[in-house]
C-alpha cells in the first residue's frame, strides 16, 4: 500500500454472484477516465476473488474479507491466506466487526490472522471500532485504543497495511459519528499505533468505515488522520462508489 495516497476500499461482504462483475467493469471504465490519485480496493467474496482480479485490471487492487490463521489442514469452510494471495489478492480486511461478533473473533486471534497474511504476502486491513453501548459510555477511545495494542502483532512495524476504524453502530445504518468524533478516534487510533510499532506507522492509512456514501465521503475524508475509507453497501454499485472515490480527490 503507498502510504501518502488515500485508499478507498470496498468490503462486499456476502453479496455479489458471477454477473456482478459488471460493476467491475463499468468502474475499471470509469477510473481509467477519471484516473484517480487514491488507491482504490474491492473485497469481494472468496468465490469472485480470482474472476474480480481479472476484471479489474491494475487500478483496482483486490482483497479477502478473512482468512484463518494457519497456513493449511483440517478447516473445513475456511481460507487460507496464502490461498487468498494465489487467487490474486494484494490484501485482506482482518477483524471486521461481524466476525468479532458473529463468529466470536478476538483480539489475539486477529493478531494472528494478521501474522498468516503478512506471511503470505497480503496487506492486512485490520477493523477496530466501538458499540454503541461503549460510545454511550464515553469508552470509544479506550475501546479503540485496546484493540490497536492486542489486534495489531509487531510483526507489521516496516510492513504494508492499513487499519479501519469502524464504529459498529455505523456499519450499515445510515448512522455517522460528528467530524470531531471521527478526528478523535483517529488521533487515538495514531497514538496507539506508534505507540505499539513505532514511528515508522505514522503515515500508515487509517481507514474510516460506517455509512459511507457519496454525499459524506468529501467531508469524511478531509478529516485530519483520516487516510481513506472501508465502504460496505455503497461499494456494491460502481456509480456509488466512484462518487465516494471522486471525494478523496
Ligand atoms: C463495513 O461493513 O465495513 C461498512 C463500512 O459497511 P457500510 O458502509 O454499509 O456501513
Amino acid at each position: 500500500m503507498i502510504q501518502t495516497s488515500k485508499l478507498i476500499a470496498g468490503n462486499w461482504k456476502m453479496n455479489g454472484l458471477g454477473a456482478s462483475l459488471a460493476e467491475v467493469a463499468a468502474l475499471r471504465a470509469a477510473l481509467a477516465e477519471a484516473a484517480p490519485t487514491c488507491r482504490v480496493a474491492l473485497c469481494p467474496p472468496a468465490t469472485l476473488v480470482e474472476r474480480m482480479a481479472r476484471a479489474a485490471g491494475d487500478g483496482v487492487e483486490i482483497g479477502g474479507q478473512d482468512c484463518r490463521a494457519e497456513t493449511h489442514g483440517a478447516f473445513t469452510g475456511d481460507i487460507s491466506a496464502a490461498m487468498l494471495k494465489d487467487a490474486g489478492a494484494t490484501l485482506v480486511i482482518l477483524g471486521h466487526s461481524e466476525r468479532r461478533q458473529g463468529h466470536g473473533e478476538t483480539d489475539a486471534l486477529v493478531a494472528s490472522k494478521a501474522e498468516a497474511a503478512l506471511a503470505a504476502g497480503l496487506a492486512p486491513i485490520i477493523c477496530v471500532g466501538e458499540t454503541l453501548e461503549q460510545r454511550e459510555a464515553g469508552r470509544a477511545v479506550e475501546v479503540v485504543r485496546s484493540q490497536i495494542m492486542a489486534s495489531l502483532p509487531l510483526a507489521l512495524a516496516g510492513r504494508d497495511f492499513a487499519v479501519a476504524y469502524e464504529p459498529v453502530w455505523a456499519i450499515g445504518t445510515g448512522l455517522t459519528p460528528t467530524l470531531e468524533q471521527i478526528e478523535e478516534v483517529h488521533r487515538a487510533v495514531r497514538a496507539a499505533m506508534i505507540e505499539r510499532l513505532g514511528l515508522g506507522v505514522a503515515a500508515t492509512p487509517i481507514l474510516y468505515g460506517g455509512s459511507v456514501k457519496p454525499d459524506n465521503a468529501r467531508e469524511i475524508l478531509a478529516v485530519p488522520e483520516v487516510g481513506g475509507a472501508l465502504v460496505g453497501g455503497a461499494s456494491l454499485k460502481a456509480a456509488d462508489f466512484l462518487g465516494i472515490i471522486r471525494g478523496a480527490q
